[in-house]
């Protein structure tokens, strides 16, 4: 048993057979995870207590007979979930000093489960970004080259997971927060259909989008994580009370028969020859592997961002009031409690934080309501309806999970910039779909050397997770892109 390098599914079967205890992973991931992080600044805080506590319950279950799916699987958990008595910040100074009262419920059914925490990991602050850099604590870096970002906004939960400094982790993804994140990092990234998961417990931004999902190095791992945290929650209201057909064990190997849409309007000839060369390889190798490539259009997939930042934005403005001083959080006192709000607010939020609360205050205001948040909310019926009709035609969607590979700190100085890099992943936040991004190659960036992962997103109708992790586990297998690299800063920590 590697504990560093091993998969959840085989630690968590040594774990349940008595091959290995989770104390002994335990004891060898909280230096581990040290070193690693030393580096790569993916958390915000290791929690070795936790997670000592955590394994010897795990033992003592496993002792008294009980098998656990995840015993023994190191967990990172992006810093917006609630663990009860750690800081949960998210990425904030707003937040700086708020202690969890209780638990996320997808985090404590992963706990649940037998997975062991090694930390809370650093995002962009309130999820909002794309690189990691909007956070207030901490610029975390790609395991894959120290001088480029990881992607954001679960920026530490893929650095974590890429760089061998966890085996899962747990992310958020509101408009491509995981998936662009895993295809920079070399990993998994999925997003479950919006509801598929409960919220309760993560700090909302853009409550009618945001929904949590697993990384893993492995779909089967991603699968493993998301059986255990799937299902109506009765504290999240926008869970879905449906059966969770259970996907690993279920996942097929070959992609025979299956027909996969490839999106007119995502045009390959945009992006850079080596990064296009890559995804024309990934597409086929789809086809190679038995799959009948169609032609699918999506006609509004251009105003995805333009929708997007309306209605996240809008969101985030009213979920974000409630970060005023009075309860919770920061405050930094006034004369009177209105210059209070203000300063707290000044000192409180980050400059991306700030943009996103006035654009979405002017949108949702008087006067403005119609021309831009009404408008934004009937495109987005619009994304559904062109998915709905674009799945008559295949069973699952293919394309880039983003444009680029990681580029180095600071080359995106204007935010619109950043907004589009999420320009393949939006469209299918819109519509809610379930969502992943797999390792698919690597491209060697116009100001680097070294080759940087890419990664496929796959996208299915709502609710059909089995279905579409399936796809991404016949590719991956038939494949192998993520363990073609290794990362180089991380690798013999
Ligand atoms: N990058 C997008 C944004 O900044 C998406 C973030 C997310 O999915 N949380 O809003």
């Amino acid at each position: 048993m590697d504990p560093i390098h091993d998969s959840a599914r085989a630690l968590a079967r040594a774990v349940n057979a008595r091959d290995a205890s989770a104390a002994e992973i335990a004891e060898a991931l909280i230096p581990h995870a040290a070193r690693a992080d030393a580096q790569l600044a993916a958390y915000l805080e290791l929690t070795p207590e936790l997670m000592r506590a955590q394994a010897r319950r795990v033992d003592e279950r496993v002792a008294a007979g009980e098998s656990l799916p995840l015993a023994g699987v190191p967990l990172a958990i992006k810093d917006n979930m609630c663990v009860l008595g750690t800081r949960t910040t998210a990425g904030s100074k707003i937040l700086e000093n708020f202690v969890a009262p209780y638990t996320a419920t997808a985090v404590q059914r992963l706990l649940d489960a037998g997975a062991l925490p090694v930390g809370k990991t650093n995002l962009d602050e309130f999820a909002m970004g794309s690189s990691g850099e909007n956070s207030a604590y901490a610029l975390t870096k790609n395991p894959y080259d120290l001088d480029r970002v990881p992607g954001g906004s679960s920026a530490g939960s893929a650095a974590a997971v890429g760089g061998f400094a966890a085996t899962v982790s747990l992310g958020s993804d509101t408009g491509g927060s995981i998936r662009e994140p895993a295809a920079f990092c070399n990993v998994v990234g999925f997003k479950p259909t919006y509801g598929r998961v409960s919220r309760y417990g993560l700090i909302a931004f853009a409550s009618s989008l945001d929904q949590i999902g697993p990384f893993a190095r492995s779909v089967e791992d991603a699968a493993l994580v998301y059986d255990v945290m799937a299902g109506k929650d009765p504290l999240d209201a926008t869970s879905v009370d449906r059966a969770v057909e259970p996907t690993a064990g279920h996942l097929r190997e070959d992609l025979r028969g299956v027909k996969v849409g490839i999106v007119k309007e995502f045009d390959l000839a945009k992006l850079d020859p080596a990064v296009r060369a890559c995804y024309e390889a990934a597409y086929a190798d789809l086809e190679r592997l038995g799959a009948e490539l169609v032609e699918v259009t999506l006609p509004t997939a251009d105003y995805g961002v333009a929708t997007y930042y309306l209605i996240a934005p809008a969101e985030c403005s009213s979920n974000l009031a409630r970060f005023d001083g009075v309860r919770y959080g920061l405050r930094v006192d006034g004369p009177d409690v209105g210059a209070m709000y203000e300063r707290t607010r000044a000192a409180g939020f980050g400059p991306e934080v700030k943009r996103r609360i006035l654009i979405g205050t002017y949108a949702l205001s008087s006067g403005y309501y119609d021309a831009y948040y009404l408008k934004a909310q009937k495109a987005r019926t619009r994304f559904a309806e062109d998915f709905a009709r674009a799945f008559e035609r295949c069973d699952v969607i293919a394309s880039p999970a983003a444009s680029t590979t990681a580029f180095k700190f600071n080359a995106k100085s204007d935010p619109l910039a950043m907004y589009l890099m999420d320009y393949y992943t939006i469209p299918v936040s819109l519509a809610g779909l379930p969502s992943l991004s797999v390792p698919c190659g690597a491209a060697v960036p116009d100001d680097g050397t070294r080759p940087m992962p890419l990664g496929l997103q796959l996208a299915t109708p709502l609710f059909t997770e089995r279905a579409l992790l399936g796809y991404a586990h016949a590719y991956e297998r038939a494949t192998q892109h993520a363990q073609k690299l290794t990362p180089p800063e991380t690798a013999n920590a």
